[in-house]
């Protein structure tokens, strides 16, 4: 039995200008993927805030956090070495701060009431 495709040889070359820029941006994208936890722990943080957001909401309690408690907290994270700025947020088209302990966008997760920081740098806000 033959085959109908048959394989060129090629021909031994330098890689171009445009393939080696490539190859950096790739080794550049796997180091920060490197730094971030596997998506199955984003996805469970994620979940958990939203569950506990829900079942705030249910209480009557305050599923988002007074601003001044959001800046707070968004303050300590912009000095954690933690925060990474190299990642564009899908939602807003931004490069928004991203925690490589949690995976979560900072500038977003720091106004839920019921979020913590993952290493306890700051508390879920208690609005009884
Ligand atoms: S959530 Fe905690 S660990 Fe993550 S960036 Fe903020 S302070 Fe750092």
């Amino acid at each position: 039995m033959g085959f109908k495709f048959k394989p060129k040889p090629t021909v031994d070359r330098e890689a171009t200008k445009e393939e080696l820029d490539k190859i950096k941006e790739t080794e550049k994208m796997l180091e920060v993927e490197k730094k971030l936890p596997p998506a199955s722990q984003m996805v469970r943080d994620l979940a958990t805030t939203h569950w506990k957001s829900l079942k705030a909401f249910i209480k009557g309690k305050q599923v988002i956090t007074p601003q001044e408690v959001a800046e707070e907290r968004w303050k300590i994270c912009q000095q954690c070495p933690e925060l990474l700025y190299d990642q564009t947020n899908p939602d807003t088209g931004k490069k928004d701060g991203r925690c490589t302990k949690c995976g979560c966008f900072m500038n977003v997760k720091v106004h839920y009431s019921t979020a913590e920081c993952p290493i306890g740098k700051w508390k879920e806000s208690k609005n009884d």
